[in-house]
Order: C-alpha cells, then sequence, then structure tokens
C-alpha cells in the first residue's frame, strides 16, 4: 500500500476535483491548509511559508496555511490577486468521526466559493463602493446585461447590444463579469477591470432562467415585476445560477430585478468617463475625481448612490426636477440640514448588515445596525412630515413602521453587543427569564469559587493559593512549588487532588471544584445556547421584515444624498439649474469643482467663466484658442461636469445655469495627452472621434480637446477641419472644441453657429500671465515659446525658437507656401554663447611655463637649460 493516499489526502482530493478553478482552502482544526500547487500558489501571493506534509505518489506533499482567526486579509490579498477560492469546512465534530472508528475522516464539504463578485466580509469590501457581479447573456439576435450587488441586494437588468457593453461596463465597474463559454470577451473585461469568469452554455439558457428567478422569489410568473426579454432572462438566470454556485444553496437576499430602460440615462462612454475622471482620477484613485470633490454624504450607502447618480445622469426630466426640488427645500433649511446629516452619521450600512444576515454570516452587530439605522429614521422621518417636496416625504414614509422591529430588537439586544454571536453576552438582561436564571447560576459559580479560594488558602495554610482557570485544565488550584511537599502529603493530598507541575507552579482541583466547574460549564453552555436561540429567532424577525428594511436603507441613502448635495451648494455657493427639455447650454460664471478645490488648497482663486452653447434655439459649437496652459481644459471639462451634475439633480457650481437635457456626453482629448495608455495613440483617438461623429445625436454634448495633434501639422489641422464641419453639419449638437490651430478660427465666419472664444492671456515684460478668462474672439498667438520658458527650456533653445517663430510668421505674412522654405532662409543655428565667460584661474609663472612643456620632444640639453630657466622663475 505504499501509494494509497490515506483518507483524509483521499477527501482532500475529492473535494479538490469537484471545485476546479479555485484554489481550495481545507479546514483543519483552526487553519485553512492548502495543499499540491495550491500551496505553492498561494505561499508565494501571500508570501508565507511552503511546507511539506506527508508524500503523494511518492513526492512529499506541498502544504501552507493560515489561521482562521486571520483568514479575512488573506482572502482579499488572494482576491486581489485574481484567486478564487473555495472555503472547505468542517461539517461535524471531530468526536462525531471518531465514534465511527479510528480511522474515520471528519466530514467536509465547499461551503462557500469566493470570488470577487461575490464577497459580503465587511473587510473585504469597500464600504462607500457597490461591488457588482454582472452578466452579459446573447440570445439569438438579443442581448442583456444583469448585474447584482450582493451585499446590498441590488439587482438589475438592461437590454445591452455588444457595442453598448463596453460603456455599461465602464459605469458599472463590475468586479466579475459572467459570460457563456467562448463568448471572447476577455479583452472588454480587462479593459473593464472586471475578472471574467466563464459558466457553461446552460448556465445561459433562458427558461431555465425564468424557473430559477420564479423560485427564488417564490412566485409563479414574473409579470409582476416587468416583461423581460429572452436575452434578460438569461442573464438573470446566469446570475441566479451563479450565486447559487458559488454561496452553496445559501442565497442572497436580493431585491426583485429592476429592468433599466435604455435611455432613462445620459450615455457616457469608457474614454468619456476616463477624461472627465468623474468617479475615478487618471491617476487610477478616487482622489482627484469628481466624485471625491463633491461627496459630502455621510452614510455608506448615501455614497454608493452618489457614485450611481454621478456614473448615470439622468434623462427623466421629472425626476430630475423632483431631486432639484428636494435639495432646494434643503437648501432653504440649514439647521434641519444640519440636524439631518447629524442623524444620518449614527446611520450603520443596514444594507450590508441585511445582506450579511441572509447569508447566515451576520452577527449580533448586525443586529445592532438595524436597530441603530430604523431608531435614527423614525426620527428623520419626524422631522420629515408636513408639507415637504414629493422626493423626501416619500422617503420618510418609507422610514415609518417599524416600531414593533425596534422595540423587539431594542428589548432584546445590549447597548453595544459585540461581533460575534458565537460567544453570547448580546442579549439583554431582562429579555428572557430563562436566560436571566442560567446566567445567574454561572455568575454565582464565580462567585462560589472566589470564596472557595480563601477558603482552600486557609486550609492549606497558604495565602498566596489562587484558584485560576485555562482552557486546557479548566478551573485549578494552585500555589508555587516551594508548598509542594506539604500538598503532596496527608493530609492535603486527601483534598487536593494532584494536576499539574510546572517550573515553578503546582496545580491541583478537588472533588468540589470539579462539580461547581460542571455546574458552571452547564450553565455557561446553556446561557450560550439560550443566546443563539434568541440571535436565529431575532434574525428570522429582522429577515420577515427584509423587504421593508431594505427600502429604509434605500431612502436614507436618498435623504442622505440630498442633504450632502445642499449642504455642497450651500457651502460652495452652487445653484439650482433650470433643466428642461431644450437644446439650450448657457452657463454664467461656471466653475470646475475639482481644479477649484485643489486651488483653494493652494490658497488661489478659481476664475469663472461663461459658456453659451445656444443661438436662438440652435446649437452652437465653441471653437476655444489660447495658449497652453492657459485653462481650455478646464473649461471644456468644467461645463461637461456641470451637464452631469445638473442631471444627477444636484446643484451647479455656477451663478446661474440653463441646461437643455443631454443626451449623451463625449469627451476626447487629443492624443499627445494619453501617452500613458500605451497604444498606437493617434489611432486610437481617431477610433473614438470616429464614435463621436457616428454616434452623437442632437441633443448630445461634445468635448473636443485638441483633436488631430497626434499626426503632422497639416494633417491635424485637415482631420480637426473635417471632424467640425461634421459635428456642425450632421451631428448638429452642442460642442466644445479646444484647439491650436489657429487656422481653424476662419471657420466661424463660414458657419453659422460656430463661434470663437480664447482664454486670454497679458504679456507682460516678455513674460505671459494667464488670466483664465475665456473671451470671444480668437487668440491671436499660441504664447507657446513664453509656456516653454517658464517650463525652464535653457535660454539658448528659447531664443532660437523666437528666431524661428519670427521668421515663419514673418513669412506668413508675406505669403510664403512652404514652412521649409521659410526655414531655409534663416540663419543656422549656432549654440547661444555662454552667459559669461568662465573665469579662469589664477596660474603662477612657473606653472604655466610646465604647462607648456612636452618632455618628450626635449633633448637631454634642452631638459637641462629647462630647469635653469625654470630655477630663475622661482
Ligand atoms: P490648457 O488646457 O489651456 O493647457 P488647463 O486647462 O490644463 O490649460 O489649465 C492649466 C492650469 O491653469 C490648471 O491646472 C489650473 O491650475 C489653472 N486654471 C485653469 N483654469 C483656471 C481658472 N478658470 N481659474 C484659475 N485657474 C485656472
Amino acid at each position: 500500500m505504499t501509494d494509497q493516499p490515506t483518507p483524509m489526502m483521499a477527501q482532500y482530493l475529492a473535494i479538490r476535483e469537484a471545485n476546479p478553478g479555485a484554489l481550495l482552502f481545507y479546514r483543519m482544526g483552526d487553519f485553512y491548509e492548502m495543499f499540491f500547487e495550491d500551496a505553492v500558489a498561494a505561499a508565494a501571493a501571500l508570501d508565507i511559508a511552503l511546507t511539506r506534509r506527508g508524500t503523494h505518489l511518492g513526492q512529499p506533499i506541498p502544504m501552507c496555511g493560515v489561521p482562521v482567526h486571520a483568514a479575512e486579509s488573506y482572502l482579499l490579498t488572494l482576491i486581489r490577486k485574481g484567486f478564487r477560492v473555495a472555503i472547505a469546512e468542517q461539517m461535524e465534530d471531530p468526536a462525531e468521526a471518531r465514534k465511527r472508528g479510528a480511522k474515520s475522516v471528519v466530514a467536509r464539504d465547499v461551503v462557500r466559493l469566493v470570488t470577487p463578485g461575490t464577497l459580503t466580509e465587511e473587510s473585504l469590501l469597500e464600504a462607500r463602493r457597490h461591488n457588482f457581479l454582472a452578466a452579459h447573456a446573447t440570445v439569438r439576435d438579443e442581448a442583456a446585461l444583469a448585474w447584482v450587488d450582493i451585499s446590498t441586494g441590488a439587482f438589475q437588468v438592461m437590454a445591452c447590444p455588444l457595442p453598448r457593453l463596453a460603456p455599461e461596463l465602464a459605469r458599472l465597474a463590475p468586479r466579475e463579469l459572467l459570460v457563456a463559454e467562448g463568448a471572447r470577451l476577455d479583452d472588454l473585461a480587462q479593459e473593464a477591470g472586471a475578472a471574467m469568469t466563464e459558466l457553461p452554455g446552460g448556465a445561459f439558457d433562458s427558461a431555465t432562467g425564468a424557473r430559477r428567478l420564479c423560485a427564488l422569489y417564490g412566485v409563479e410568473t414574473l409579470d409582476g415585476f416587468g416583461s423581460f426579454s429572452r436575452a434578460e432572462l438569461a442573464a438573470m438566470g446566469a446570475v441566479v445560477d451563479y450565486l447559487d454556485m458559488t454561496q452553496k444553496g445559501q442565497m442572497p437576499l436580493l431585491r426583485p430585478p429592476l429592468r433599466e430602460a435604455s435611455g432613462g440615462t445620459m450615455q457616457i462612454d469608457a474614454a468619456t468617463r476616463r477624461n472627465l475622471e468623474l468617479t475615478q482620477a487618471l491617476s487610477g484613485g478616487r482622489e482627484g475625481s469628481l466624485l471625491a470633490a463633491i461627496d459630502r454624504s455621510v452614510t455608506a450607502g448615501g455614497a454608493r448612490l452618489l457614485e450611481r447618480r454621478i456614473s448615470a445622469p439622468s434623462r427623466d426630466l421629472a425626476r430630475i426636477h423632483a431631486r432639484q426640488d428636494a435639495v432646494a427645500w434643503l437648501v432653504e433649511d440649514p439647521r434641519l440640514n444640519a440636524d439631518l446629516r447629524a442623524a444620518l452619521q449614527r446611520v450603520p450600512d443596514m444594507d450590508r448588515a441585511l445582506s450579511r444576515l441572509a447569508l447566515d454570516r451576520g452577527g449580533p452587530r448586525d443586529l445592532a445596525a438595524m436597530r441603530a439605522g430604523l431608531t435614527q429614521g423614525a426620527q428623520i422621518a419626524a422631522w420629515l412630515s408636513g408639507e415637504v417636496p414629493a422626493d423626501l416625504s416619500g422617503a420618510a414614509q418609507a422610514l415609518r413602521g417599524h416600531e414593533a422591529l425596534v422595540a423587539l430588537l431594542d428589548a432584546a439586544l445590549v447597548a453595544e453587543p459585540p461581533l460575534l454571536a458565537r460567544d453570547g453576552g448580546f442579549v439583554a438582561a431582562g429579555h428572557d427569564a430563562d436566560l436571566d436564571q442560567t446566567r445567574r447560576l454561572r455568575d454565582e459559580g464565580r462567585g462560589v469559587i472566589a470564596g472557595m479560594q480563601a477558603d482552600y488558602a486557609a486550609r492549606a495554610g497558604v495565602p498566596g493559593l489562587k484558584i485560576r482557570h485555562n482552557n486546557v485544565l479548566g478551573y485549578f488550584i494552585e500555589t508555587t512549588a516551594t508548598h509542594a511537599e506539604r500538598m503532596l502529603a496527608p493530609p492535603l493530598s486527601q483534598v487536593f487532588i494532584h494536576r499539574q507541575t510546572t517550573a515553578s507552579q503546582i496545580r491541583f482541583t478537588t472533588v468540589e471544584l470539579s462539580e461547581l466547574e460542571t455546574r458552571i460549564l452547564n450553565a455557561r453552555d446553556r446561557a450560550l445556547e439560550i443566546e443563539r436561540e434568541i440571535f436565529a429567532g431575532l434574525r428570522a424577525a429582522v429577515l420577515d421584515h427584509a423587504a421593508a428594511i431594505g427600502q429604509a436603507a434605500q431612502a436614507l441613502a436618498e435623504i442622505d444624498l440630498a442633504a450632502a448635495f445642499a449642504d455642497l451648494a450651500t457651502a460652495e455657493g452652487w445653484t439650482r439649474p433650470v433643466v428642461d427639455d431644450s437644446r439650450a447650454f448657457v452657463v454664467e460664471g461656471g466653475r470646475h469643482p475639482v481644479v477649484e478645490r485643489a486651488l483653494k488648497r493652494q490658497s488661489s482663486a478659481f476664475v469663472a467663466n461663461d459658456c453659451a452653447l445656444t443661438q436662438g434655439d440652435t446649437p452652437a459649437i465653441w471653437l476655444l484658442t489660447g495658449p497652453n496652459m492657459a485653462g481650455k481644459s478646464t473649461f471644456l471639462r468644467q461645463n461637461a461636469l456641470i451637464a452631469v451634475l445638473a442631471q444627477a439633480g444636484a446643484f451647479v457650481p455656477a451663478r446661474k445655469a440653463h441646461l437643455g437635457m443631454v443626451s449623451q456626453l463625449f469627451s476626447r482629448v487629443g492624443a499627445a495627452d494619453d501617452l500613458a495608455r500605451g497604444r498606437s495613440t493617434f489611432m486610437v483617438e481617431m477610433v473614438e472621434t470616429a464614435a463621436i461623429l457616428n454616434q452623437a445625436d442632437d441633443h448630445a454634448l461634445v468635448i473636443l480637446d485638441e483633436i488631430g495633434r497626434g499626426t503632422s501639422t497639416w494633417d491635424g489641422l485637415s482631420i480637426a477641419w473635417a471632424v467640425m464641419e461634421h459635428l456642425h453639419g450632421v451631428n448638429r449638437c452642442r460642442a466644445l472644441f479646444a484647439t491650436h490651430y489657429h487656422e481653424m478660427t476662419a471657420l466661424s465666419a463660414r458657419l453659422a453657429g460656430v463661434e470663437n472664444a480664447t482664454v486670454a492671456v497679458r504679456e507682460w515684460q516678455g513674460e505671459v500671465i494667464f488670466l483664465h478668462e475665456v473671451r470671444k474672439g480668437a487668440a491671436d498667438r499660441s504664447y507657446g515659446v513664453q509656456v516653454a520658458r517658464l517650463a525652464g527650456l535653457p535660454a539658448g533653445v528659447i531664443e532660437r525658437a523666437r528666431e524661428v517663430l519670427d521668421a515663419l510668421e514673418s513669412g506668413e505674412r508675406e505669403g510664403a507656401t512652404r514652412p521649409a522654405a521659410l526655414i531655409d532662409d534663416l540663419p543656422l543655428f549656432r549654440a547661444a554663447p555662454p552667459a559669461s565667460p568662465a573665469p579662469k584661474p589664477r596660474v603662477s609663472p612657473l606653472e604655466g611655463r610646465l604647462d607648456a612643456i612636452h618632455p618628450d620632444r626635449l633633448t637631454p640639453r634642452e631638459a637641462l637649460d629647462l630647469i635653469y630657466e625654470l630655477k630663475a622663475l622661482t
């Protein structure tokens, strides 16, 4: 039986085979152990020691392990590094296994598959962000995307033909994307930063999907939730199937699926999101993004809602107005707003607590979160009664009617319950008579022990005698080893039964102590058992109430966001924009929230600017010229951000604004700004520009920053020119176009609705001063040379650049056709003379003479003469 695996190894291998594609965390006592390749991979990823245990097929088995109590942080590292982890627990007490026979192994099974899209642990999630799991399904010529955040229960679906997938993934930023085998969406998933998981085609069957959904919600038909296409059913079904598989049947609480109508939100593609840094800065983090600059929410739910709103501004006019009404009302009452925010600050993340409870991973603190959230909610609802805007009164309504549950939780729970139900101590005294009595027994036992210690100390004549407790011996009597001889001899040895001797101590028990211990232990176990029952009862009560709690959590998030927008508007002096169905775009005194915030930190002021992309009722295009660093990009982006904020229901950073609904938002930056992405940047720029020209409708807002500069001047100018004409004549949308091709300013004379604007600079003693003021008209020149000087180019290079520029400009005036011809006429480049000649070190006559000597050329005679000569110089 050389290579028969041990029974344990056989069990391991069977579980391993049943869970391919994931690392197996195999529970052994207080550790999760990994073996074979899993161990090698995990040890490297976690930077922990790789050891060996036994052999398999004649080879030592590599092994590593992590302690169960610290497993979460290791899990997080593994998930971040792209692993999936199957967790196999012991399904019975080891004693049970032993009863079956010496060789039997403790039953183990995988209780959960941890993947990036299915996390629920507080420590593994970002509180203020969603953690979406998405699935994309194609059924014949339809396609759909479904997504779920199991940590909050949000479940949505929409029709999503393949070309729309990239922008939707960019909006949702799911952590994991489920696709059917062979779907070939690897690149898309990678671009969106999502882990891709392929499921067998069967998981995407629409009829099965519908059945799964009916079973999940306990309904006969899904009609009550809306009507879904086959592709939508397939995508939702795949999500449910995957959750069933990863959670091993312990289904998370999912809200009924919401169907997102296409056209309900402002369409923003991935490149635009990146350029505008809506939720993530170009550097990758949240800091520096619009989201970070405006987030004043005080609850995690509010922060997640803000991210959703900014990622998908609405196109529903009634919704936008309702949201604005709520913000405006709170702006009018800063005292109430401050009170609301103070109360909201005490609202825990009920969504996630609820989800943990539903998955049976919750603890007493999650119950306490319900109590705290609903209690604050009731207070908030009271403040929002009477004449309040519809959004707020609707939210307040969802916060009422939870009194019974709050009363139950309040009576049952102590003020600050511990994290885990396992150790007890969370049920309040007075809640359960049985528990109170058992606890009294347990505690009295402890009191009796104190008395017993005094009694034994007297009997043994050892004043230092102690009764202690540890997990190995339970309660024991302890004295220093110096008393050993007397304690171990009669008569004392008849009472004190020896248990253990350590280096300095000697330990005993007594019949009496053992009996007492049993009574205490029984009482303790019984108390724990009662607490566990109470926990289960409270959990069930909460879950019975889950839908209403979910609505309350949503309501609190809505109120938090409205209050945060109001706070922002007041603190930063923002105004309520007029939003309507027109194609107006008039902003007076607009500002860029992120740049302004950055400038404020350096105590500089931001210069507000106007923008009017309308002429009468027709959309206009502004052509913006001006030197680098003048503020063109800032101006362009601030107007796009104002549109996003307005349709997200917020006030906007402007003195006044009138915005006709924006259907699609496009923003592109010339390739030179995009080097970091490391592709053929000009190609990318052109592909992205093509997407705009092909897609932008007459309600779009397009922002183009230095398009065409990724190629030679004349190419670039021609492309920019043609793009502009297309936007004007075909797309007929509102657009802002920044360029350094001054030649383009001639377009305004030829195309009605194209206007020139420039960012003003002043020249002073040969230097440029940036005024950051956007004015009508074209820039007279680029000031590139001056800007280069500010950047620290050597003086000689700057001088030469001026010469070349002068020649080119005068040549242009005289009608020269080719810059090359002009350059031929320029005097040749010469290095500028050094600013001042280097001072010569002072040299003595002797050193000077020595320096001039070439020893190899001297005859012996000349050398001798030279020595006389040098001697004379000293
Ligand atoms: P450009 O696109 O013209 O090269 P940017 O828009 O990148 O210039 O602006 C350059 C810098 O000028 C910004 O980083 C910011 O510090 C400052 N700036 C831009 N616009 C303003 C403004 N309106 N008020 C104050 N400072 C501004």
